[in-house]
């Protein structure tokens, strides 16, 4: 198996460092800061968990990933992802492609209208067409990668 150097140790070099460890590879993960580090784009704990994007590829993306977070709980002992629903709101073309994608991917999603407020359907609490889903939620990506587990995840260096 070839040794793999990856640059950069945010979510991203992170999660590829462990991908390629966890097939076998020898990996590397070189990173300019300390463990934890706030310079990057991946750290804090705000970030969103979505599969509704108007590019199917992206839902089929986010659909894929979505078992490996639980996976990488498992390996790491650390919760990442925090599944609590979501509500888009905007413009009715945005929004309507929004549900036609993640439908058309097999997710469950509801289509609100606020033109139908009041009547026995729920109200999305925007006076815009909205997007409801269940599966959504917010996630701490590096949070399985953070200075108290060094190596971060088995296999790396
Ligand atoms: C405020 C904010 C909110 C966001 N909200 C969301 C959200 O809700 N949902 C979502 O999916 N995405 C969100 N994003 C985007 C998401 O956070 C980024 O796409 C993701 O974190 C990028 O990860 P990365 O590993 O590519 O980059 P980074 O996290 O920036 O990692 C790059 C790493 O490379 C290191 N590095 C750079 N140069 C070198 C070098 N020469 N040698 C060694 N190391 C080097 C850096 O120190 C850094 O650690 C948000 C981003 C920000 C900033």
């Amino acid at each position: 198996m070839p040794h793999v150097v990856v640059v950069g140790g945010g979510v991203m070099g992170s999660a590829t460092a462990w991908q390629l460890a966890t097939r076998g590879f020898a990996v590397t993960l070189l990173e300019r800061s300390g463990p934890g580090h706030t310079e990057g784009s991946s750290h804090g704990s705000s970030r969103i968990f979505r599969l509704a994007y108007a590019d199917p590829f992206y839902v089929s993306l986010a659909s894929w990933a979505l078992p490996l977070w639980r996976v990488l709980e498992r390996e790491s002992g650390r919760r990442v992802l925090t599944l609590t629903g979501a509500v888009d709101h905007g413009p009715r073309a945005v929004v309507e492609e929004l549900y036609t994608e993640l439908r058309s991917a097999g997710r469950a999603a509801r289509l609100l209208d606020p033109d139908q407020r009041g009547s026995a359907g729920p109200d999305c609490g925007s006076t815009l067409p909205c997007c409801s889903m269940p599966l959504p939620g917010g996630c701490t990506p590096t949070r399985p990668f953070s200075p108290s587990r060094r190596p971060p995840l088995p296999g790396a260096r």
